[in-house]
């Protein structure tokens, strides 16, 4: 016997048509982003310059008073180099909303997870998200690593839960990753895709496997650079020199790993590890650092000294 679209579908047609809808691009005016650190800062940053109110979450105050620092200090770093108006400044910080009470995601009409790498963290505020925001809207998480799958089954809606995953810099690198679970719907995935698309940003699509494409890619060369400065093939700024010079990177491994956070960077190696085997062992001075709380440019010590 044939079956047609197989399970997910069959799944689908036995639920009532209410919950088979999913809020479209265009009815998308308030976008809630919960994380205020490097990425939600920067997708909250996006999100506002291109018209979206934003209301930006984290768990303390402070946090989300230094990511609205970091997004004005960005803002006027824009304004100077003549890429966005004083009058577009103002629009945009006008638009941003700060808060450590998820309930006032409520009438978000998108929601751009940005938490911790951690799935316990990410499992309780998608519990509570699904709880406090409309049943028909797309809630989206930035993770590097974690199972879109696993982070849509602490929902009752696993079709409205897509990976989004925006890279860093937000405001500034132009794709984002997007990735549909086990019961994500297609139509879950064509709003995200849409909605990326209104941040002027273009999309590519993964499994649903340990780092997607980006990171499974990515880090065993970030690695791979640790392990060589830890192997004594040449010192720290020489590998990031001869992989600027010599490959055209923008950035050299552990000038990126510093930039992406060395806790971000020992939780994704840690994951890949776990789950695609020894190739992703994370290397010992990364885990070293962590340890020591020199966690890059967010803290101003990493692999480099940093100023804040
Ligand atoms: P970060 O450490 O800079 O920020 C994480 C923020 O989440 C912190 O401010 C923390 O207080 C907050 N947080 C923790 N628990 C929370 C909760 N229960 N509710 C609300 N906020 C909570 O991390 P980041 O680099 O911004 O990474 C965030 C997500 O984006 C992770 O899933 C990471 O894997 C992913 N990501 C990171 C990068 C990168 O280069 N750093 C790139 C792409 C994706």
């Amino acid at each position: 016997m044939r079956v047609l679209g197989g399970f997910g579908d069959r799944l689908t047609a036995v639920l009532p048509a209410r919950s088979r809808m999913v809020r479209g691009v265009a009815d998308i005016e308030s976008v809630g982003v919960v994380g205020a650190g490097t990425m939600g800062s920067g997708i909250a940053q996006v999100a506002a310059t291109n018209g979206y109110e934003v209301v930006l979450h984290d768990v303390r105050t402070d946090l989300v008073d230094a990511a609205f620092d970091r997004i004005g200090a960005r803002l006027d770093g824009l304004v100077e180099d003549g890429d966005l108006t004083a009058d577009e400044r103002a629009d945009a910080s006008a638009r941003l909303f700060g808060t450590t009470a998820l309930p006032d995601l409520a009438s978000a009409d998108f929601v751009v997870e940005a938490a911790s790498e951690n799935p316990d963290v990410k499992d309780e505020i998608f519990a509570e998200l699904d709880d406090v925001t409309d049943d028909d809207i797309v809630l989206a998480t930035n993770t590097s690593t974690l199972s879109i799958t696993r982070i849509g089954a602490a929902t009752d809606r696993p079709e409205r839960v897509a990976g989004v995953h925006f890279m860093n810099p937000a405001p500034v690198m132009p794709g984002v990753e997007l990735v549909a679970g086990e019961r994500t719907s297609d139509e879950t995935l064509a709003v995200a895709d849409a909605f990326v698309a209104t941040l002027g940003k273009e999309t590519w699509t993964s499994a649903d496997t340990p780092g997607f494409v980006v990171n499974r890619v990515l880090f065993p060369w970030i690695a791979e650079g640790i392990h060589a400065v830890e192997e004594g093939v040449a010192a720290k700024a020489d590998v990031d020199r001869a992989m600027r010079l010599g490959t055209n990177a923008p950035m050299g491994p552990l000038e990126l790993a510093d930039h992406v956070g060395l806790d971000v960077c020992l939780d994704v190696l840690e994951t890949l590890h776990d789950r695609l085997g020894e190739r992703y062992r994370p290397p010992p001075s990364l885990v070293r650092k962590v340890d020591a709380g020199h966690l890059g440019t967010k803290t101003g010590r990493g692999f480099y000294e940093h100023d804040r």
